[in-house]
């Protein structure tokens, strides 16, 4: 009966209002009128309270804590050994106070994505036994004026009250991307973002030593220049620490831990060379090339992750999947001249760098060349970029000798190469001398650029000119294998240039 009764209501209503307007002539209307606006207010207060709850609430749960100690995070041992040290002062709270020494309250990671700030964070909870809360800076932003600054303030009442509740004296609350939240304040347009940003400042300014449970917040951004000056101060985010991307080393020990619940063949993968040839790659890019290969090997039906796997993840994780796309014959040529037109201009002006020559589509490419940095580097000097230059234009000058023209496979090439001359301009490598980059006009930019790429163009295409015969043997080679390993392009160009007399060396 119950159950029915909203349907019986609504059945009920109109007739008795039909039944007295008609059969008894009463007039109703003034009745229907009120009943209207007091449904429509109970409506409003309903909607309003909901509203009230959805805002007072974070949007995203909080996460559940994995644990997760240091060990598990591959390469960052800087990061981590001052990461260790700052979380010491949490740890040793009672000679902290005995020193006097205030309360470490923030600690800023900084660093490109996917290099294990979260991870970090973490680690940082399980390190000082704390609850770990995580949300992210975007998760604070609302149209309603208010509303992320009361996130803020029931994100800290949630981590108090979770230590509380789990018997743990302290907590890490995490905020990635604080950039989002922790920008400049400009007293403008984004006055709720500087609410929530007052807000966070003044959850922090809260912390004391003697507090119970302790409160550590970390945030991670890849902007810190971007982030308003009160949040860097001494007080706030004590603790600055770069997590960069891992060298090679690090990139090793990160596959090596994602290796560990694989079956990886360990008579056929040598890891360290895998290092090598993923230079640039972020842990989370690591991470993905382990997985990948795990991938390659299912599919296959194979037992066990082999070597070729994981080549195979890592051109997938740096250029895309491969795709179907269906090159003409003509096209297909064109593209291996311009693939040999990178790799002959890589093996002259640095033997030895090419670690595969592919002519499969991939990602936005028909071909590509994969090269093997040897060393990790970070310093360049004037001639090694002006051969990374004749690396990327090698392409197009290929085209150029055997076709008379170009095509639009080089656009990428040549942003990369505009990319160097750029970085090249602002060092001071360039026959202006150190200028201030900012201070050069478009125009001014238009011509440097122009010439020193016209002029590194003119050389690659001179020394490619002089190996024009390797170029037309190696294509019938490329077209017919698809890919060729480094050792397999090298020795082919030997072969090529022995029959010539001539070394493949400038
Ligand atoms: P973002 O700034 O994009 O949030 P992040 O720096 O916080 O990135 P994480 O979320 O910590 O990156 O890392 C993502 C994933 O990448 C991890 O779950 C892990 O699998 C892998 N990873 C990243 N860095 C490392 C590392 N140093 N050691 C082991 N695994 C790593």
């Amino acid at each position: 009966m119950r159950k029915y009764g909203k349907e019986m209501l609504i059945g009920f209503v109109p007739v008795l209002i039909l039944f007295l307007q008609f059969a008894m002539n009463v007039n109703v209307i003034p009745f229907v009128l009120l009943a209207v606006i007091v449904g429509g207010l109970i409506y409003m207060a309903k909607s309003k309270g909901h509203l009230a709850t959805v805002g007072g609430e974070r949007k995203g749960k909080p996460r559940p804590l994995q644990p997760l100690s240091f060990e598990e995070i591959g390469g960052q041992d800087r990061a981590k050994q001052e990461l260790i040290e700052a979380l010491d002062f949490l740890v040793h709270v009672d000679q902290i106070s005995k020193f006097g020494i205030r309360p470490l309250k923030g600690i800023l990671l900084t660093g490109p994505p996917g290099t294990g700030k979260t991870l970090l964070a973490k680690a940082a909870a399980s390190y000082t036994d704390s609850v770990y809360l995580g949300a992210s800076g975007s998760e604070f932003v609302e149209m309603y004026v208010g509303v992320g600054a009361s996130r803020i303030r029931d994100l800290f009442k949630e981590a108090r009250q979770k230590a509380a509740k789990q018997g743990k004296s302290s907590a890490v609350i995490f905020i990635d991307e604080i950039d989002v939240i922790g920008g400049k304040r400009d007293g403008g347009q984004q006055r709720e973002y500087d609410q929530t940003l007052n807000q966070l400042l003044t959850e922090l300014d809260g912390i004391h030593t003697s507090d119970s449970p302790r409160i550590l917040l970390i945030g991670a951004t890849n902007r810190k220049e971007m982030l308003d000056g009160a949040l860097l101060r001494p007080g706030r985010f004590d603790r600055h620490i770069a997590v960069d991307l891992p060298d090679k080393k690090g990139r090793e020990h990160i596959l090596n831990l994602h290796a560990r619940n694989k079956p990886i063949d360990a008579d056929d993968v040598n890891l360290e060379k895998i290092a090598e040839e993923s230079f640039g790659f972020s842990g989370a890019q690591l991470e993905s090339v382990m997985n990948e290969a795990a991938i390659y090997a299912m599919r296959e039906n194979g037992d066990t992750i082999s070597q070729r796997h994981l080549s195979m993840a890592i051109d997938k994780v740096m250029m895309g999947e491969r795709t179907d796309r269906e090159a003409t014959n003509e096209e297909r040529e064109r593209v291996a001249l311009h693939e040999l037109g990178h790799a002959i201009a890589a093996e002259l002006v640095r033997p030895g760098s090419v670690s595969q020559v592919a002519l499969l589509p991939r990602g936005g490419a028909l071909g590509y060349v994969r090269h093997n940095p040897q060393q990790d580097k970070y310093l360049y000097t004037k001639v090694f970029l002006e051969s990374q230059i004749m690396i990327a234009l090698g392409g197009a000058a290929a085209e150029e000798m055997f076709y008379g023209e170009r095509s639009t496979g080089s656009r990428g090439d040549f942003e990369q190469a505009m990319n160097i001359v750029r970085s090249m301009v602002e060092s001071g490598l360039t026959e202006l001398g150190i200028i201030d980059g900012s201070m050069m006009t478009p125009d001014k930019w238009a011509t440097v650029t122009g010439d020193i790429l016209n002029g590194l163009m003119q050389r690659t295409k001179y020394m490619l000119e002089a190996h024009r015969s390797v170029f037309l043997s190696a294509l019938d080679v490329l077209i017919r294998e698809e890919t060729l390993s480094g050792d397999r392009f090298r020795s082919l160009l030997q072969e090529l240039t022995a029959g010539r007399g001539e070394a493949i060396a400038q």
